[in-house]
């Protein structure tokens, strides 16, 4: 166990993208856990991270990166990067990610380890995610790892027309539902809102989301 390298398990749970399977091959999640909880890095589960987050569930971070199509053209916004491993995964299948995180000593901890790890297609930004990152938008894709109530508004605003947003909706401590929001190629047209699957995420804090 540890070794995520054996993609077939993730493919026997019915992820097909083979650059997403390729990706999540080449990384070791265990460098991305505390030294505490590395022998359970190869269970299909989240870990703790301190700070009261957790690291995602591999299969979780397999679909969220394949719901995004990513083509490895696109520039893509990260909300909550956490420990960096689905950081990781994304800059391995796009051309830049930019990633959002609140808490400081994750955010120092995460950009450390990637630059060690020689990925530099990454932009770090610690602070509130919930209001996307509008210096650097528009975004093709947005991936958030914590749950806000509702979509925060910035965020859709800063997603490029054909663009595609995956990200956990719901009520603190219950059952959210993980949408995939696609905005229209055309003015005027509404987004496309898919729901992909029940899931349980750490809620998404922010400024953006109270003042809806
Ligand atoms: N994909 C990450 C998930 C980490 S948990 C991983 O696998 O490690 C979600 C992260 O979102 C936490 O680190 C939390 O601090 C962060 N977060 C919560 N609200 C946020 C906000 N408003 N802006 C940026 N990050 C936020």
């Amino acid at each position: 166990m540890g070794d995520w390298g054996r993609a077939a398990y993730l493919e026997a749970q019915g992820i097909q993208d083979r650059r997403v399977l390729e990706a999540i091959a080449r990384l070791d999640r265990a460098e991305f856990v505390p030294e505490r909880v590395r022998g359970e890095a190869g269970v299909d589960a989240p870990l703790p991270i301190g700070y009261g987050q957790t690291i995602s569930q591999p299969y979780v971070v397999a679909l969220m990166t394949e719901a995004l199509q990513l083509q490895g053209y696109e520039r893509v916004l990260e909300i909550g990067t956490g420990s960096g491993y689905q950081t990781a995964v994304l800059s391995l299948l796009c051309r830049e990610v930019f990633t959002v995180e609140i808490v400081p000593e994750l955010a120092r901890s995460a950009r450390r380890l990637l630059r060690r790890l020689g990925l530099q297609n990454v932009y770090f930004r610690l602070g509130d995610g919930s209001l996307g990152w509008p210096e650097q938008a528009p975004f093709d894709c947005v991936l958030a790892a914590a749950a806000p109530s509702d979509v925060p508004l910035p965020l859709v605003a800063q997603l490029a027309r054909g663009g595609r947003m995956v990200i956990p909706v719901g009520p603190m401590g219950g059952t959210q539902e993980l949408l995939r929001i696609r905005r229209s190629r055309h003015p005027g047209e509404l987004p496309l809102v898919e729901r992909l699957l029940p899931v349980r995420f750490v809620p998404m804090t922010g400024q953006a989301l109270s003042q809806e």
